[in-house]
């Protein structure tokens, strides 16, 4: 990697500054552009959405044989989407600020399968390998019951062929159920930040687990080199992989049936905001994409990251995306937000973005366990600290982004608005560790 010269870059980026600090920081994106422009431009298309959407669809007679949990939904792996009314009060009364419009929360968190938003792309791609193999050797047809392939037979066949990822915790998480759960040899590169029940788990499925005392980039390359030696190892690649950003994308289909269902407009006077926690940026990245197909400029996306990670937003403010890591500008990685431990973004996410997105911002860790706690007591609903990295974005949007508003046109809509924030994770924490967490939530401490 080039070396970054730290000095050039803050004087042409005075904003800089505030980050480096670890200062919470919001920014409007300047490169947004209008949807029908950017959508000419972009690589991947809803073509390629609907495709993935599609594989899923075929493969839900599987997933809900093999994950009862699943039949209600026949198969179909989402989350509640539901109203937050009594946290929006709590929001609005202890940051001092009035949040315009609806405050709902998209419950990724409560995903079946890995209780996480890695139950969607992670999953996804997984099936994708699967079913390619399972093609290639003729086991079965696009017209066929997928759920043949949970037979020991088939299992057999998979075991021939290993899986590699390397993950913070949920993703390796979601791909070591789904990969055990279909036969696959599974090897899961952990970073120093993933969680001791995490691992626990997964090797009580059987899945390989490899600790790293260095963080999410390492525990990655690692894994890489080690797949790359072994051409039976199909290793999912969470720093370039276009099928785990198809597969998060799918979720925005999902969404506009449910915000139907609650009879929530979003159109031009009815403008969609979106609040996302990001790490490395596939989550973030393709959930928003699915979204502004669907709902073109009448959705707003910001991605969330910790004040100690914000790898994403240095990646587009600078314009050096994957060059550059948040080490490289003095910053350590530290967070308690496990899943957003990210200090370097995606190769890719970044500029397939960029015209999409309206802004990045950070947030304390502080901050986190005491949202953490708030939704708890206002609505009694868990998540893990990174799933609340998207819960002050209304705020900081009433509160920073007055320029941005008044640049879309947007003053005026903010009555009929809606917010969404979307919570990532949480539903698997043990009950011990969200009690400690709840605990840092409070004031006293
Ligand atoms: C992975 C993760 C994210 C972010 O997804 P990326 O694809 O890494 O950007 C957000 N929240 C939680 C809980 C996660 O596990």
């Amino acid at each position: 990697m080039q070396k970054i010269n730290i000095e050039t870059y803050k004087k042409n980026y005075p904003m800089l500054n505030q980050v480096i600090n670890l200062e919470e920081y919001f920014w409007s994106n300047p490169n947004l552009v209008q949807f029908q422009s950017a959508i000419k431009n972009s690589p991947l298309t809803q073509e390629d959405v609907k495709d993935a959407d599609e594989r899923l669809k075929r493969f839900a007679p599987y997933i809900s044989k093999v994950f009862p949990e699943t039949q209600e939904t026949n198969g179909i792996i989402e989350s509640p989407l539901v109203q937050i009314p009594f946290m929006k009060q709590s929001l609005e009364k202890n940051y001092e600020e009035t949040i315009l419009g609806k405050l709902l929360l998209k419950c990724d968190s409560h995903l079946p399968i890995s209780g996480s938003i890695k139950a969607r792309g992670g999953i996804y791609e997984i099936l994708k390998h699967a079913e390619d193999l399972a093609f290639e050797h003729q086991l079965v047809t696009k017209e066929d019951d997928y759920s043949i392939l949970a037979s020991d037979q088939i299992k057999e066949f998979y075991s021939q062929y290993s899986i590699a990822v390397g993950s913070t915790g949920n993703l390796g998480l979601s791909i070591g159920i789904i990969s055990a759960k279909l036969g696959f040899k599974v090897t899961v590169h952990m970073s120093a930040d993933a969680k001791q029940w995490k691992k626990d788990l997964l090797r009580s499925k059987n899945v390989e687990v490899i600790e790293y005392e260095a963080d999410y980039s390492k525990a990655v390359e690692e894994g890489r080199m080690q797949a790359a030696a072994d051409p039976a190892c199909y290793f999912v690649d969470d720093e370039n992989s276009h099928d785990l950003f198809l597969g998060y994308a799918v979720a925005a289909s999902r969404l506009k049936k449910q915000l139907e269902e609650l009879d929530i407009t979003i159109d031009e006077n009815h403008p969609l905001f979106v609040y996302l926690p990001c790490g490395v940026g596939g989550g973030p990245g393709g959930v928003a994409f699915g979204l502004k197909l669907l709902f073109e400029d009448n959705v707003h996306c910001f991605f969330a990251e910790p004040t100690h990670s914000p790898c994403m937003m240095l990646g587009l403010m600078t314009g050096l995306n994957d060059q550059v890591s948040v080490q490289d500008f003095g910053i350590d990685n530290k967070t308690d937000a496990d899943g957003l431990a990210v200090g370097r973004p995606s190769g890719f996410v970044g500029k397939i973005i960029e015209p999409f997105l309206s802004g990045c911002y950070t947030v304390s860790d502080e901050k986190l366990y005491s949202m953490l706690k708030q939704l708890v007591d206002t609505e009694e609903l868990y998540l893990e600290p990174s799933a609340l990295a998207g819960m002050i974005g209304p705020i900081k949007l009433f509160n920073e982004g007055n320029d941005y508003l008044a640049k879309n046109n947007l003053v005026k809509k903010m009555e009929k608005s809606t917010h969404l924030i979307w919570g990532t994770g949480g539903s698997m924490v043990p009950e011990k560790m969200m009690k400690e967490y709840y605990q840092k939530g409070s004031p006293s401490k």
